[in-house]
């Protein structure tokens, strides 16, 4: 449990300095973009430098995209804390889920009736289903299946004694591929902020810090089983709204106490 708190410091951390770096890299940026249209314009259309005025605007833009994706990692602001339904909210992408995924992967979504509601962002859980399924499918490139399972879990449960959580009732959210699989050492440090496999340009390793920063918020817990060659789970318990908790002003949730001593 220490090693876990630890390891959420860090992440916190490390979320505020990029969000630091991200905000004043982003009006530097701004400069670059704004003083090579201005020299664009002055040299006019047919002037030999306009492609390389036309590559710093490119990489400057690509630039201040990533800054963008930093700055929402970094996010300070308190996020809206309502009593989400989550299966209605994972229905309500479920067809975007399946455009962005594309044809050539099988896509099911399994969801139990009746479930209480869990206290946070619905937009931030949509964009956390939406990053996972992501994932899942750059994980398939020759094609596979994908599947949300959505399920009441009371903890503690005998079937999954190793988990942490208090004492209570969850929503189980499982985001499960038949891709490529983790090995554990990718597993270990899959949650960092920064840490990629892919390509330079192709990842920024934010997707699943971000997924980690909304779960933990959310006072959750999240887990990944993964087979190499086989396929990727990602877990998420969410802990339902408690009747003390109304869902609409719960000050323990919408300020990030972890934030308040830096
Ligand atoms: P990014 O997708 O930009 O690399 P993430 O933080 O979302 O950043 O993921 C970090 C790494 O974890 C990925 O580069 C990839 O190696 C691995 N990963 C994440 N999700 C999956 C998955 N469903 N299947 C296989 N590997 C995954």
């Amino acid at each position: 449990f220490m090693r876990q708190l630890e390891a959420r410091e860090r992440l916190e951390a490390l979320g505020v300095l990029a969000g630091g770096v991200a905000h004043d890299f982003n009006n530097a940026l701004a400069t670059i973009l704004g003083t090579a249209a201005l020299i664009a314009e002055d040299l006019g259309p047919e002037h030999p430098s306009q492609p390389d005025i036309e590559r710093i605007r490119a990489s400057a833009q690509r630039s201040a995209d990533l800054t963008s994706q930093l700055l929402i990692f970094a996010r300070q602001e308190p996020r809206r804390a309502d009593a989400v339904d989550v299966v209605a909210a994972i229905r309500g992408i479920e067809d975007l889920i399946r455009r962005t995924i594309g044809e050539d992967i099988d896509f099911d979504c399994q969801t139990a009736d009746g479930l209480p509601p869990v206290t946070l962002d619905r937009s931030d859980l949509e964009q956390v289903v939406l990053n996972l399924a992501i994932n899942a499918r750059h994980a398939m490139t020759g094609g596979g299946s994908l599947t949300i399972r959505v399920a009441p879990l009371t903890q503690p449960a005998a079937a999954t004694p190793s988990l942490p959580m208090p004492a209570g009732r969850y929503i189980h959210i499982a985001v499960a591929d038949t891709g490529t699989g983790m090995p554990p050492e990718v597993v270990r440090h899959a949650f960092e902020p920064f840490f990629t496999t892919k390509p330079v340009g192709q990842g920024t390793g934010l997707g699943l810090a971000n997924v980690y920063g909304v779960v933990t918020q959310a006072n959750g817990h999240i887990t990944i089983d993964s087979e190499p060659g086989c396929g990727t789970t990602v877990n998420l318990y969410l802990p339902a709204t408690t009747a003390a908790e109304p869902g609409t002003s719960t000050p323990a949730r919408t300020a990030p106490t972890g934030h308040a001593e830096t």
